[in-house]
């Protein structure tokens, strides 16, 4: 374990103790769960929230006029205020996700400011959740989707991103973290050079708020979006970060309860910003839950976090290096939350498959990230995607594990 590790958080045993799925035996083995760019374990904390709302407040929010509803709707305005402090943020929009929010500003934003030859650029990292609705939103309105390409170690360039912006360009729409291999991307100058030129700048920053502090303020972008599940909140809340003058520009996007303000049979008014873009009964519990999320990992620090996990990544990197056969994908400078390689002559699923036998949870595909993978040469890796709280001994499993698999099946 590395010494801050160490010193902030004990042997680790401690917060380890907060997730209770770490408890779990999978195959008769101790789960070691390095899966965590797909979805972060829940700790106690996150649970708690969750079940306090279920048990003693389960109510509507906004509506009714009885205590709980009063204490469901504080829960849930409270939570907003404390998630957007922790990102810097003037303004959040609760959505299901980093998907909804995009989608989000696709149809709205987008829908209203784009026209036919105007250009998204995005990059070739791209999760397809922010390559998809721009698709949609070209085809819709014959707009142009360009892609900023990586150089061949799955790094993102500056040069080659303000070689691509255009005097069409009307948004830059570019992921912090690279969910497939890791880059960390140069997304603070990316958003500088966007706002130089009159670029408004949205960041997918889903794979970024689990592993490094984030202020949208200082990324300087004009849209934010991020899961909860990737933070160790439930799955089904996230949201859209904005200052409040662009999302009161914005139209609404899903009609019904909620985001309005009257209701005739010939027409209807908005409700204010936020709740104008939040239609129908929200996932209350899960509000609560990313709230207790965002002050818990406000607790252990974010800079912390970062060390540790850099750590361990490069304890990772190393070890998969040393292992004949195996091939990392992408070989960013920077990098955060995962590593994907491939192992010659064995198929990333049956990898997979075999490390599950160990007891030992990856993710083995195309990661929802088809083109970068396609750009780098592959159709599927495995990824192995460690948070803070792994400890040394879980590297030193999956590495014998994976010898073993090589040995045995290769
Ligand atoms: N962007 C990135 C970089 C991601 O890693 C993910 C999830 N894998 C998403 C967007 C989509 O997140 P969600 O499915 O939670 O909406």
């Amino acid at each position: 374990m590395t010494s801050s590790a160490c010193e902030i958080w004990g042997d680790l045993s401690g917060v380890r103790s907060l997730f209770p799925v770490l408890n779990r035996t999978v195959h008769k083995t101790p789960l070691v769960y390095l899966d965590n760019a797909a979805t972060t374990p829940r700790p106690q904390p996150v649970i708690d929230a969750v079940l306090r709302y279920e048990e003693t407040f389960p109510a509507n929010v906004h509506r009714g006029v009885h205590t709980l509803s009063g204490e469901a709707t504080d829960a849930y305005e409270n939570a907003r205020r404390r998630i957007a402090a922790f990102f810097g943020a003037e303004t959040l929009v609760f959505t299901r996700g980093a998907t909804e929010a995009i989608n989000l500003v696709a149809n709205t934003w987008a829908s209203d400011h784009l026209q036919a030859g105007d250009e998204i650029l995005i990059s070739a990292l791209e999760h397809h959740a922010n390559i998809v609705p721009w698709q949609m939103l070209c085809e819709r309105q014959g707009c142009v989707l360009r892609v900023v390409d990586v150089d061949d170690n799955g790094e993102l360039c500056m040069q080659a991103v303000e070689a691509a912006m255009t005097d069409r360009t009307r948004l830059i729409a570019i992921t912090g973290v690279s969910n497939a291999i890791g880059t960390l991307t140069p997304i603070n100058d990316i958003c500088a050079a966007a706002k130089s030129r009159g670029i408004p700048s949205l960041v997918d920053g889903a794979q970024m708020v689990p592993h490094m502090p984030v202020d949208v303020t200082a990324i300087g972008c004009d849209f934010f979006v991020f899961s909860g599940h990737k933070m160790y909140a439930p799955a089904g809340i996230g949201g859209l970060l904005a200052r409040t003058a662009i999302l009161e520009d914005m139209s609404p996007w899903q009609g019904g309860g909620d985001m309005i303000r009257t209701v005739t049979m010939e027409r209807s008014t908005w409700n204010d910003v936020p709740w104008k873009f939040e239609a129908g009964t929200p996932n209350i519990g899960g509000a609560i839950g990313l709230g207790a999320a965002v002050d818990w990992l406000k607790t252990l620090g974010m800079e912390p976090i970062a060390t540790r996990e850099a750590a361990l990544l490069s304890d990772m990197i190393g070890r998969l290096q040393s292992i004949d056969r195996v091939h990392l994908v992408g070989q960013p400078s920077q990098r955060a939350g995962s590593v994907s390689f491939v192992i010659d002559g064995m198929h990333p699923a049956d990898v997979g498959a075999m490390l599950d036998r160990h007891g030992i949870a990856i993710r083995a595909g195309h990661h929802c990230a088809q083109p970068i993978l396609e750009r780098l040469g592959y159709t599927a890796t495995i990824r192995i995607a460690p948070a803070f709280y792994n400890t040394d001994a879980e590297m030193d499993v999956t590495e014998q594990a994976i010898r073993r698999i090589i040995d045995v099946f290769g």
